[in-house]
């Protein structure tokens, strides 16, 4: 459809120059949920040296079977002094050191132990129950790419290669800005025609989600010096992208134009080819981004899902930065498609091993609720044919 631009091409432009933000270290403590500026090498090998997997006994597997003094004790942090005098075993524990002289661990349950004495009635396989030295990771190793998200595994494995602090890229800073006369803060008594402000909430908590800062600027009358003030502040405290929800009408993108025309930039506006949020506006204002979502809210929660959400990715340093589409089954028969790419909101539930995705009734791009109650979004192509419930679809799931 002329003037209708896909949804990629869009994507493909907010994301046109944005590169990670530079590097900074942090404390390994503080590292979950940023992103790998580099590579993390080990600064030790695992297991330091050989080490018992099993409580038990050290031995020399060619002694066994055989009834042996027991010489001494290793236990983890506490290694046996020496090496095994031959003809003897060690007391072991697990993560304790393998004596010098040892060749296998036999486990206490498949020993009888008298006093000093203890008897091995089989001769077990050379190695038994011994963790090599370097079997999880070896000093100078790559262990975790560049891009890498730190969760609470990759958190676990950069401590103990002993990284006591970590290169990540710094995180986005993101102010957002609702838009409207309409509307009021949560809590306020809204007048006639008024409406409670909620974008921003949910954009802010997306933000966070991501990995950013975010910073709540408030609302702005659809107004050119409230509008100019706010953008203004936005790039004096060095915020990355400065979101806007609304001003998505006629007067109030002229309004917008105006706004970015006084700080001396070209705004891009692009009817996408998508339902909901067919609006969206870019602006590039030396260092900050200005990105402006419809103010409609299922719009402008589905448009962050598809434009914030990659480029903050993108300046975090990730490099999955797109939204993970999964396979479903349809639940109901559904129309062929028009020329706008659909994100129906949809219930999910899982039925004979199959993820059965259907569409709520009404798919009016207000309706809050509706959104919260959903659990996916089914992508549908522009152009798709008519479906029957159980055919495959795709969908995007919604975080809970
Ligand atoms: P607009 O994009 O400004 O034309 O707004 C489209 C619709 O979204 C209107 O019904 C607005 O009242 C509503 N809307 C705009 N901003 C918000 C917001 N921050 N929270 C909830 N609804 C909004
Ligand atoms: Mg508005």
């Amino acid at each position: 459809m002329a003037g209708l631009t896909p949804v990629a091409d869009a994507l493909a432009r907010v994301l046109e120059g944005a590169v990670p933000l530079p590097e900074e270290w942090v404390p390994i403590g503080s590292a979950d949920g940023r992103i790998l500026s580099r590579a993390l090498a080990s600064r030790r090998t695992q297991p330091p040296s050989d080490m018992s997997s099993m409580d038990g006994y050290a031995v020399r597997a060619a002694d066994l079977p055989a009834t042996l003094p027991v010489a001494g004790e290793a236990a983890a942090g506490r290694s046996f002094a020496g090496s095994m005098p031959g003809g003897t075993t060690i007391r072991i524990f697990t993560g304790a050191e393998i004596p010098d002289g040892a060749d296998a661990v036999v486990i206490q349950e498949d020993v009888s132990r008298s006093g000093d004495m203890v008897t091995f009635r089989d001769r077990p396989a050379s190695g038994q129950f011994i963790r090599r030295k370097g079997l999880d990771f070896a000093e100078g190793a790559p262990a975790l790419a560049a891009g890498t998200r730190i969760e609470p595994r990759s958190l676990a494995l950069a401590a103990a290669m002993n990284h006591a602090t970590v290169p990540v890229h710094r995180r986005p800073r993101v102010a957002i800005l609702s838009t409207g006369d309409e509307l009021v803060e949560p809590g306020a008594e809204p007048g006639p025609g008024q409406i409670v402000s909620s974008n921003a909430l949910a954009l802010a908590a997306i933000v966070r989600r991501e990995g950013g800062d975010a910073t709540l600027l408030g609302i702005v009358p659809d107004r050119l010096d409230a509008t100019l003030a706010a953008v203004r502040h936005a790039r004096a405290e060095r915020h990355d992208i400065l979101v806007t929800s609304g001003g998505a009408s006629v007067g109030e993108h002229d309004l917008m134009r105006q706004v970015i025309a006084e700080e001396g930039a070209e705004p891009s506006f692009w009817k996408i080819a998508m339902r909901p949020g067919k609006p969206l506006m870019m602006a590039n204002l030396s260092g900050m981004r200005l990105l402006g979502l419809p103010g409609n809210p299922v719009a402008s929660f589905v448009c962050a899902t598809l434009f914030l959400s990659p480029l903050m990715r993108r300046l975090a340093g990730r490099t999955d930065i797109l939204p993970l589409e999964e396979g479903a089954v349809l639940g109901v028969a559904l129309g062929a498609n028009d020329h706008r790419q659909d994100y129906l909101r949809a219930s999910l539930i899982e039925s004979n091993g199959k993820l059965v995705a259907t569409p709520f009734p009404i798919q009016d791009s207000s309706m809050i609720r509706v959104l919260a109650e959903a659990e996916a979004l089914i992508v549908r192509a522009p152009h798709a044919s008519a479906a029957q419930a159980g055919e495959p679809c795709r969908i995007i799931r919604l975080a809970r």
